[in-house]
């Protein structure tokens, strides 16, 4: 066990390393980041803040001697700095559950492999094969670099052959990835995720299955709990528990889901870190994904994940500053609103600067007042 007073470290400046930091502080650790840019989200809340590049062996060296173990917020760091890490001190959730989850082909061929449900899909790893690949899976398609992709960065929807006609443009308009997965585009009737935490004894621990509306390829609320029956909660959960232990994680795991119109569940996607879609936990559930995290990689017993009320989450992107600073206190005069803002500086649009959650008693009047709060913050 990793006592209390012990130092974590985290890869990753973001908000992600934070809400981390500050869930284990109450627990009473302490925490050093690693970040090549900065100043960072997370590093405002830790103890240190070492920005230095991925490359930089002796910066690498000296924050794993000053920790006692390394997390991350952000699952998009080379395997070499992982390897050279986690020589020196434990990396969680660990080198599987990290190489799987970074690259969109390996993602789907674990999930092929293990017999889990996905998303239909073909690789492409050049203009040419990306032809094949388009027709093999055929309209409405989305095209996916296999790595370094977030928030629908490095996606193309096409809708029809004639938006595939030109796969040298596409591929170029994609930046020569080394590899492509194309997938069929779902017509379902739901995104949903589940957060599981689990540790090194193989102890789980899964939170409330979230309902997940995306804008513009990015979530904008979650909603909790899901409105949809209890099989497909435990459905959902039972993949999630399934997956972390496949993958061997310690700490947590999100695996985001699409609801067909069959009542089947899909994987669309699994990241070994908090999540978008788990910060509604933060006020709505007797323990937080951030604290539950931090339970796991110390190997504490696991807290209660109890949803205390209905509690709908709405992101704040940097499109809400549009017209200057969003009048916080007209949002927070429902004393039922809990605002997180991650002190990120410049809100350019797109960029995750924030969120509320609201915690009310029914589920659909919860959201149309978190929406009616949202639309007025946004000026509209
Ligand atoms: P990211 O890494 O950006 O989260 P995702 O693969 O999860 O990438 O895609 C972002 C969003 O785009 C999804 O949450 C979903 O709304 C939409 N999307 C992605 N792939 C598909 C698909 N195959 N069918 C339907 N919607 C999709
Ligand atoms: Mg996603």
């Amino acid at each position: 066990m990793i006592q209390p007073g012990s130092t974590i470290g985290i890869l990753g400046g973001g908000q992600l390393g934070r809400m981390l930091i500050l869930a284990g502080r109450n627990l009473g650790y302490r925490f050093h980041v690693f970040e090549p840019e900065g100043p960072c989200a997370a590093g405002m809340a830790a103890d240190l803040e070492v920005n230095a590049a991925y490359d930089d062996e002796a910066a690498l060296k000296q924050f794993a001697e000053g920790v006692d173990i390394i997390t991350l917020e952000f699952e998009n760091i080379p395997a070499a700095v992982i390897e050279r890490l986690a020589a020196i001190k434990p990396v969680l959730p660990g080198r599987e559950a990290l190489h799987v989850c970074q690259h969109r082909q390996r993602e789907k061929d674990f999930l092929q492999g293990n017999g889990l449900p996905c998303v239909p899909f073909e690789y492409a790893d050049s203009a040419e094969s990306l032809t094949t690949a388009v027709a093999g899976i055929g309209f409405p398609c989305v095209i996916k670099t296999a790595a370094f992709g977030y928030d629908g960065k490095g996606q193309i929807k096409l809708n029809a052959p004639e938006e595939a006609a030109d796969t040298d443009y596409l591929w170029d308009f994609l930046g020569n990835p080394p590899r492509a997965v194309v997938e069929k585009w779902i017509h379902h009737v739901g995104e949903f995720s589940v957060v599981c935490a689990r540790k090194a004894d193989g102890s789980k621990s899964t939170f409330p299955m979230a309902e997940n509306v995306h804008a513009h390829h990015i979530l904008h609320a979650s909603i909790a709990p899901a409105r949809v029956s209890e099989a497909t909660q435990a459905a959902g959960a039972e993949l999630a528990g399934r997956i972390a232990d496949l993958l061997g994680v310690v700490g947590l795991i999100a695996v985001e889901l699409f609801l067909e119109e069959d009542g089947s569940l899909v994987i669309n996607e699994m990241a070994p870190r908090p999540h978008n879609s788990g910060h509604y936990t933060m006020d709505g559930c007797l323990t937080s994904q951030f604290e539950q995290h931090i339970r796991a990689v110390t190997d504490l017993p696991f807290g209660s994940t109890e949803l205390h009320r209905p509690t709908v989450m709405i992101n704040l992107l940097g499109d809400v500053w549009q017209n200057g600073e969003p009048d916080w206190a007209g949002l927070l005069a429902d004393p039922r609103v809990k605002l997180h803002l991650y002190d990120k500086g410049e809100a350019r649009p797109g960029r995750k600067m924030g969120h509320f959650t609201l915690l009310g008693d029914d589920i659909d009047a919860t959201l149309d007042a978190a929406e009616g709060y949202f639309k007025k913050l946004s000026g509209e």
